[in-house]
């Protein structure tokens, strides 16, 4: 699944809704209303260092690229069978309007505007099927589920598997394996990955390259999931039909997407350190001892890459920015899964989305705090926080887990402990000389900007809700204050380590306890847009909401 970093939320739809603007969607009539359309991302350029690559790793890439270009032919065509046609009409159009057009459908990938509820943006383009095209735009789920019924139980797992696409023959839903119904195009990708591998010298790239290939031909995962988990290359390569969002209908059927990423050494060796320190923030937690854990248990490795280029369901929209992979059960038992951090496109979102909100956000003077490093190094704290606390828990001498216990609240307390906790466990690794003492002065006032670009994202949506939750509170402990006159947040820093210290054994204990009612009573007090924090998100509401990634390839 992508990870939905507070700070790096990666969609936005239920958020922008609750700003107000999908339900004000109208679709664009003139050149400008257009223009407005597409501004709404910053078009960045997405880069990373290919100097110590050689002449025959070069031509891989290039290969991997050509795949994944072809990976992103077949998504069209997996979310609409109209889209093609469409893109080919709008490229041949070179008035200034058909150019805006074509590029609003290449950022959507589709004629439907991603940041306001998939809501269709062309005249006679209908509404976004609710299964895309994983199945006939006559179903109705009913048909589906009296069919499926009628199956062996193998058949019933594959027609509801994720690697088969649903279509009606002489009035009868039948399926077709992937691998069939797009062959077009995963035999020319997967001999690509094939014709990659011979050029890479990296065993287990070489492994994956050619496991993959043998996958996308079979729909079966298993050893190249395997694979991937165990990748220890330059190159950091996700390929293949993953993720479940756009079969809306049931959440089947996996969408086809890669994601070519170069690993950043520095920065996964940093991080590497940051994970053995785990058991000392464990036994330090700010709850009761007979809560901690002695023994955690290894955590899922994390990648960090810089993007270079991304194909099918990774290309348009809001840009992913964190993920973790695969999604299959068994592998993921047996196995494990593996985190992504693509950095380059964190670095931008700070940049050119966070800074400017900022401005708008917090007091000048404290423009100069913010810092990247703090904010890269916090989601980094944020996911290894997720990892900390308490998880399986005994309740009444019952043995049962957080999540079960916190049912509909539990999303929003993990991800406000995960951040809140990644803050507090920053300070103590500062402390400790972990970490270096500068992050101890940038991390707050960076944190405190972020939250808006989070909760601009929405609060029906968890990450929004969980910081709508840190913000308020940290307010009323004075840590965070409000000035009239300039429209601004600043931060009451003397008070600051204390509330985030509190916050977060309030929500560990809560946890702890799997206490239900502390967590709604926690979320219905605080999880809120007071008028101040929407005086400032209503500023701005003209500001790009995401960026556009711009690749050299
Ligand atoms: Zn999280």
């Amino acid at each position: 699944m992508r990870v939905l970093v507070s700070s790096i939320a990666y969609l936005g739809f239920l958020g922008i809704s609750a700003l107000g603007q999908a339900s004000q969607f109208v679709q664009p009539a003139t050149i400008g209303a257009w223009k407005a359309l597409t501004h709404q991302y910053e078009p960045v350029a997405l880069k990373a260092d290919l100097s110590g690559f050689d002449e025959s790793e070069k031509i891989a890439l290039t290969k991997m690229i050509k795949a994944t270009d072809l990976l992103h032919e077949l998504y069209l065509r997996q979310v609409w069978d109209g889209s093609p046609a469409l893109r080919a009409k709008l490229a041949k159009d070179k008035t200034p309007l058909g150019q805006q057009q074509l590029k609003f459908f290449d950022q959507n990938t589709g004629p439907w505007a991603q940041l306001h509820e998939d809501a269709p943006a062309f005249t006679g383009v209908p509404a976004k099927p609710s299964g895309s095209n994983y199945y006939p735009l006559d179903m109705k789920k009913e048909e589906f589920e009296k069919w499926t019924a009628t199956l062996s139980e193998a058949e019933r797992i594959l027609a509801t598997g994720c690697y088969t696409v649903i279509r009606r023959e002489n009035g009868k839903l039948k399926m077709i394996p992937y691998h069939e119904a797009y062959a077009e195009w995963v035999k020319p990708a997967a001999a690509l990955l094939n014709e990659a591998a011979e050029g890479v010298k990296n065993a287990s790239l070489k492994a994956f390259l050619s496991s993959r290939a043998d996958g996308l031909l079979s729909d079966n995962y298993f050893a190249s999931d395997v694979d991937w988990l165990g990748l220890d290359s330059k190159i950091d390569i996700t390929f293949g039909p993953y993720e479940t969002y756009d079969d809306k209908l049931f959440g089947y059927k996996a969408s086809y997407e890669s994601f070519i990423g170069i690993v950043d050494d520095a920065d996964s060796k940093r991080l590497a350190s940051l994970a053995g320190e785990l058991q000392f923030l464990e036994n330090n937690l700010p709850m009761a001892d007979r809560y901690k854990n002695p023994a955690l248990g290894k955590a899922s490795p994390i990648k960090i890459v810089n993007l270079i280029y991304s194909g099918g369901d990774a290309r348009g929209g809001v840009m992913t920015a964190a993920f973790n992979l695969p999604n299959d059960e068994k592998v993921l038992a047996q196995h494990g899964s593996k985190k992504v951090m693509l950095k380059n496109v964190q670095k931008a979102k700070f940049e050119r989305i966070l800074t400017p909100l900022a401005k708008l956000a917090v007091p000048a003077k404290e423009l100069g705090r913010l810092d990247f490093e703090a904010f890269f190094t916090h989601i980094l704290a944020h996911e290894l926080a997720h990892g900390l606390g308490p998880h399986d828990i005994v309740v009444g001498g019952r043995k049962t887990t957080v999540r079960q216990e916190l049912k509909e609240q539990y999303a929003a307390i993990e991800e406000a402990k995960a951040d809140i906790l990644g803050l507090w466990a920053l300070d103590k690794l500062v402390a400790k000389g972990a970490l270096p003492k500068k992050i101890a002065e940038t991390m707050y006032p960076t944190y405190l900007a972020s939250m808006f670009r989070s909760v601009r994202f929405g609060i029906e949506e968890a990450h929004g809700k969980g910081t709508a939750l840190q913000f308020n509170y940290l307010v009323d402990k004075g840590a965070v204050k409000w000035s009239k006159e300039t429209s601004t947040f600043s931060l009451n820093t003397p008070k600051v380590a204390e509330a985030v210290q509190d916050l977060t054994r309030e929500l560990l204990t809560l946890q702890a306890e799997g206490s239900y009612d502390k967590a709604k009573h926690l979320l219905e007090k605080y999880a809120k847009v007071r008028p101040e924090m929407k005086r400032v998100l209503d500023k701005a509401r003209s500001q790009p909401v995401d960026i556009e990634p711009l690749y050299s390839f």
